[in-house]
């Protein structure tokens, strides 16, 4: 697959220790298992990533997961790619609170995924009060690897022509493709020889809305179609829960940013990860999603991202990469998303953005930033299962420092700002 030619002579590593050494006054004292902010690149690169979870390792991984529980996870396929392969859903828990988690909707963006299987094996195999107290309380459903495609090519569009979607819905031969479909070269990859659509502006809060010719090719702003049917599997667990559960009580969905963004106070220190819980404009003033304003709800969704937040920078003393966390960017108006279509739905919604997507930083950090993101779903469940989630000051969230600049490449930073979440 022709992709990243530049440096993929040589691994990620060697390029850093090469370009540190020409610029000693950028080195950093490197705190245990905190990398310091040097030279830091976004410029696409052919980096390995085999340690990650590849799909037909998580469909042996989920089986296992299901064996050694003893029927407390429940793994089910839930629907196919549009290349036919499994997606599964693995459900644990009988509490009344369901908790919905989605990692890979973007395939460049993999910590989320072996994160979810940590998470589901301590579920289904822990005799301790805590897992029991979660199982108790909580329902979780979670969907790991949802654009198995995409993660299998390792990009972040899934693969699929817009011939296959007029094939599938023909009311919209003849209309111009979705704004979201690539067919040109970014992040490395080639899509003009195989197309794809950003599957994360597919949704619609409308979750019974049908393709109409009249809504394309859209923008950013607007809503989704759900023409693929990775978004359409996660939609329809979402109103299987709306139906079972009465709401779906968090939806959380995990991804990667650029791999340059250091912290605000210290140019010092790259951001391990950013949250939000803010994706889309106030429904209550923004017309056309009037509907929307009595079930939408910030404050919850800033109350699970405190009790993220807070997990983490307990650890930090431990571990100073989890106190580098940082607030998204909070002027995101994207109701195309998975996040602001559930949000204005009613779901508390929580965003995971890892440092670095597997163009810029393959493997590398991949442990560290898995436990990140473990950590974050460990407070966050916690604070769902006992309660407190509803005892955190909303207000906290505002004061979560926000993301600082990038200090990568120019030209490559200008093209990440259409590529998140
Ligand atoms: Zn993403």
């Amino acid at each position: 697959m022709p992709r990243r030619s530049l440096l993929a002579a040589v691994t990620g590593a060697t390029v850093l220790a090469l370009v540190t050494a020409t610029t000693p006054a950028l080195a950093q004292p490197v705190a245990p298992g905190a990398p310091a902010a040097g030279q830091c690149s976004d410029e696409p690169r052919d980096l390995p990533v085999h340690e990650f979870t590849d799909h037909r390792e998580l469909g042996v991984e989920l089986s296992r997961i299901e064996r050694v529980s003893g029927g407390a996870v429940d793994v089910t396929e839930v629907g196919r790619s549009n290349r036919g392969r499994e997606v599964w859903a693995a459900r644990v828990g009988t509490g009344p609170k369901a908790v919905l988690i989605t990692s890979e909707i973007h395939g460049n963006e993999k910590t989320g995924t072996d994160a979810i299987l940590r998470l589901l094996d301590f579920l289904g195999t822990s005799d301790s009060p805590k897992a029991e107290r979660w199982r108790s309380e909580v329902t979780v459903v979670a969907i790991p690897k949802m654009n198995p495609d995409g993660a299998e090519l390792d990009r972040r569009g899934n693969d699929m022509t817009w011939d296959e979607v007029t094939a599938r819905f023909p009311q919209l031969r003849g209309s111009e493709p979705a704004w979201n479909y690539y067919t040109t070269p970014r992040q490395g990859d080639d899509y003009a020889q195989r197309p794809g659509f950003d599957v994360n502006r597919d949704y619609n809060p409308d979750l019974s809305y049908e393709p109409k010719a009249e809504d394309f090719p859209g923008t950013s702003a607007d809503t989704g179609w759900y023409i693929t049917p990775e978004s359409r599997i996660v939609r329809d667990v979402y109103k299987g829960l709306v139906a079972e559960f009465g709401e779906v009580d968090t939806y959380v969905d995990l991804h990667h940013q650029g791999a340059c963004y250091v912290m605000p106070d210290d140019p010092g220190r790259f951001v391990t990860l950013s949250i939000s819980g803010k994706f889309v404009d106030d429904p209550a003033t923004t017309p056309g999603y009037e509907e929307y304003a009595d079930t939408y709800d910030l404050d919850y969704s800033k109350q699970l991202n405190v009790a993220v937040y807070n997990a983490l920078q307990g650890r930090a003393n431990n571990n100073p990469l989890f106190g580098n966390i940082t607030l998204y960017p909070q002027d995101t108006n994207l109701p195309g998303t998975g996040l602001g279509s559930f949000a204005l739905n009613g779901s508390g919604a929580v965003l995971f953005e890892v440092r670095g997507q597997t163009q810029t930083l393959g493997q590398k950090y991949r442990a560290q930033l898995t436990q990140a993101v473990y950590i974050g779903l460990d407070g966050m469940l916690s604070s769902i299962a006992s309660g407190q989630v509803e005892n955190l000051d909303p207000a906290v969230y505002d004061t979560i420092p926000p993301r600082g600049p990038s200090i990568g490449d120019a030209a490559e930073r200008r093209s990440l700002q259409v590529l998140e979440p």
